[in-house]
């Protein structure tokens, strides 16, 4: 079994779901006391949170890259960056390691492709929704259409992960805000919504709504473990 290196604390709220996950996709693999090799350099989220609203990526890039570097060194045999957001500086954290990233949007992408999804959703933080980098990934190497919400919408997105969901705070009015705004990308034509923030499933959960939902921190879990069994 391969060692899986962790980049988390982005927020720590949903590092917990990806130690869960990992755990529980090994165990329903091997079965008995199975469980995953796994090393886990957890960032402080307040640092990075400050960064990102300054638009001063490089530093996070830079912060990142140390921690990936930590990872590399005590072992991991390859790296997940733990939040779709912060795959922006996902080339330059690769540049400066030797192992390989098991990329989100890639993995949500071939999840998507499998089901025969052509135009999707997305929801996660204004900087992966409004920017280029996720939407472009999906869009070039997967030929998947992408379907953003109007800014307004964006905004109330974004908010409710940096003040709710990264504290543990999981509100009823909150989860229906994103409903409505699911509703209206399905109304859009989106056959089916990416949860492109790994908070989100906190807060919404597929039982919520008749719109097909792919939630990225499970899928980037149950990649890792397929990656992590692989000979
Ligand atoms: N975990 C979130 C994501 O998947 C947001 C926190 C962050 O900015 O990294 O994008």
């Amino acid at each position: 079994m391969k060692t899986i290196g962790l980049l988390g604390g982005m927020s720590w709220q949903s590092t917990v779901s990806y130690y869960q996950a990992i755990n529980q996709g090994i165990n329903e693999t091997l079965g008995g006391l199975n469980s995953a090799k796994m090393i886990l350099n957890s960032v402080n989220f307040a640092e990075i949170e400050k960064l990102q609203h300054q638009g001063l990526w490089h530093e996070t890039a830079e912060i990142l890259t140390d921690a990936a570097k930590s990872l590399e060194l005590a072992g991991a045999d390859f790296l997940m960056i733990c939040t779709n957001t912060m795959h922006k500086v996902a080339p330059e954290i690769a540049a400066n390691i030797n192992i390989p990233i098991l990329h989100i949007a890639d993995a949500t992408a071939e999840k998507l492709i499998e089901n025969k999804i052509s135009k999707v959703g997305l929801l996660g933080t204004s900087f992966t929704m409004a920017q280029d980098f996720y939407k472009s990934r999906l869009t070039d190497n997967f030929s998947i259409e992408v379907v953003v919400p109007c800014e307004s919408d964006q905004t109330i997105i974004h908010d409710i992960i940096y003040d709710e969901l990264c504290n543990g705070k999981i509100v009823d009015l909150s989860r229906q805000l994103y409903l409505a705004i699911i509703d209206k990308l399905f109304a859009q034509g989106a056959q089916a919504v990416i949860l492109g923030c790994t908070e989100i499933a906190l807060l919404v959960k597929q039982s919520d709504t008749k719109v097909p939902l792919y939630d990225t921190t499970e899928i980037h879990a149950n990649s890792a473990v397929q990656l992590a069994l692989q000979s």
